[in-house]
């Protein structure tokens, strides 16, 4: 199965690395950042993405270190304005209702530990890790990749998966090899963990399995409890200001729009009001992404993209780790029965024009449906009508809610059965199929 980089431990790397690593490949798994480390997100993991990790026979231990998520509880901004501060949080209270709605049973766990668990597994499935190591890629030559692996070392590897997330680099300079698509632009990402002693001073409660949601015309907040009792608070919110380039300010700016999103959902009274703006202000310490729309091509030569790097789902539907861990298994499926096609007289197509084919072919429904949910929520009528809806039939979101509990899922497992039965070396046919 040749030798294989991994440019980023994230979820969607680590997941890629354990199942490049199962069909037989050498692996190297390159991490910029040390171990454990914070990064913006939901922290929930949905049904999908624990079936993904099932595959790859890790996904029981993720679900021992998290919290069972099994419920959405959202709040829906229906005023006509806002609340720009505590005195106008008990009008915005009599408009805004939770609406609670079941889904298939996810977990809940922060990043650091997500991530730091993931790797420890690819290293139990034989991955070579290099961390902390930024690699680029240098060149592409034929059927080889260069990577400067750091230190200024060289090394040549049969493909390159690029999981490097919203924010990594892993060129040296910009090429258009794997160019924008569509280039990053949209709501930014800010996060934060509130303690429990913060959490219980603010009033903040949770009831187990709860997936808080906060949605109104500037975005969407999330909240979630964690295993050791902190709260998760993931927002992605378009900024109001012009620019964003005195990032401060901007920062400011966004962080205010959110506590407006929580403070209309009437949850708080006036003093746990101003201990939440007290919260914003002096303690959180909140983390922030570039804009976070955005999809390049993912697939060129022995070059391709998985995860945030490839391109973003939004975050409202909880399904990026999913998509990450999807695209992970399936472009070291797609990788394996490439080089079994190799081995036939018809050979191989270009293996990344390949995986962008599928990857387009498959994310484009998904992407559509989930930025049509997100659109939406952010206009008035669309929220009171979601509101008023799910709180009479919550049932109304069970189409919705079951499809992300099946999916995002690539069909190369059954496809490589397929070849592999086709062949006629039936020592060979035994070894692809197992
Ligand atoms: C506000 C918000 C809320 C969200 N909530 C959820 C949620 O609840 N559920 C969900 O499923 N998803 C959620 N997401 C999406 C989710 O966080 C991402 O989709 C997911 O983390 C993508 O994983 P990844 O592995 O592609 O990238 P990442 O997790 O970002 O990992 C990339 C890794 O690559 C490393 N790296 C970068 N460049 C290099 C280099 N050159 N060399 C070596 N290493 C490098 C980085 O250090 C990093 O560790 C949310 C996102 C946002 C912004």
């Amino acid at each position: 199965m040749g030798k294989v980089a991994i440019i980023g431990a994230g979820v969607a790397g680590s997941a890629a690395a354990i199942r490049f690593a199962q069909r037989g490949a050498r692996v190297t798994l390159f991490e910029r950042a040390v171990f454990p480390r914070e990064k913006v997100c939901g922290c929930c993991l949905g049904a999908a993405g624990l079936a993904a990790l099932d595959a790859i026979g890790v996904g029981q231990s993720i679900r021992e270190r998290g919290v069972p998520t099994t419920f959405f509880h959202g709040f829906f901004q229906t005023t006509e304005k806002e609340p720009k501060n505590t005195e106008s949080v008990a009008a915005a209270g009599e408009f805004v209702r939770g609406v609670r709605v079941p889904i298939q049973e996810g977990s809940a766990l922060s990043r650091a530990d997500l991530d730091q668990h993931l790797l420890s597994l690819a290293v139990q499935a034989g991955v070579e890790v290099r961390q902390p190591c930024e690699a680029t890629i240098v060149s592409e030559s034929g059927e080889k990749v260069l990577v400067d692996t750091g230190c200024k070392s060289l090394e040549e590897f049969d493909l390159v998966v690029v999981a490097s997330g919203l924010t990594g680099r892993f060129r040296q300079r910009d090429a258009a090899d794997l160019h924008w698509v569509e280039t990053p632009n949209g709501p930014m990402g800010l996060s934060a963990h509130v303690s429990e002693s913060d959490a219980s001073k603010v009033g903040w409660h949770l009831d187990p399995g709860e997936i808080q949601m906060h949605c109104g015309g500037d975005g969407y907040v999330g909240i979630v409890r964690l295993p050791n009792g902190d709260l998760d608070i993931a927002a992605a919110i378009h900024p109001r200001r012009k620019s964003t380039s005195d990032v401060a300010g901007g920062r400011q700016g966004i962080q205010q729009q959110i506590l407006a999103l929580l403070l209309g959902s009437g949850l708080f009274n006036s003093a746990q009001s101003q201990q939440l703006g007290h919260w914003f202000t002096e303690v959180a310490q909140w983390q922030t992404t570039p804009p976070l729309r955005r999809r390049r091509l993912s697939g060129r030569g022995r070059i391709v993209a998985i995860g945030d790097a490839a391109g973003y789902v939004e975050p409202l539907t909880g399904e990026g780790m999913t998509w990450g861990i999807e695209g992970g298994l399936a472009v070291a499926d797609l990788w394996a029965l490439y080089r079994l096609q190799q081995m036939t007289p018809n050979g191989g197509a270009d293996f990344g024009a390949n995986w962008e084919l599928r990857a387009t072919k498959f994310q484009t429904r998904r992407r559509q449906l989930c930025r049509w949910v997100t659109g939406m929520v952010r206009y008035r009528p669309a929220r009171w009508l979601a509101c008023h809806g799910l709180r009479r039939a919550h049932w109304l979101a069970t189409p919705f809610t079951r499809s992300l509990a099946n999916g995002p899922r690539f069909d190369t497992t059954s496809t490589i059965h397929r070849t592999a039965s086709s062949f006629a070396d039936a020592s060979l046919r035994t070894h692809v199929s197992s």
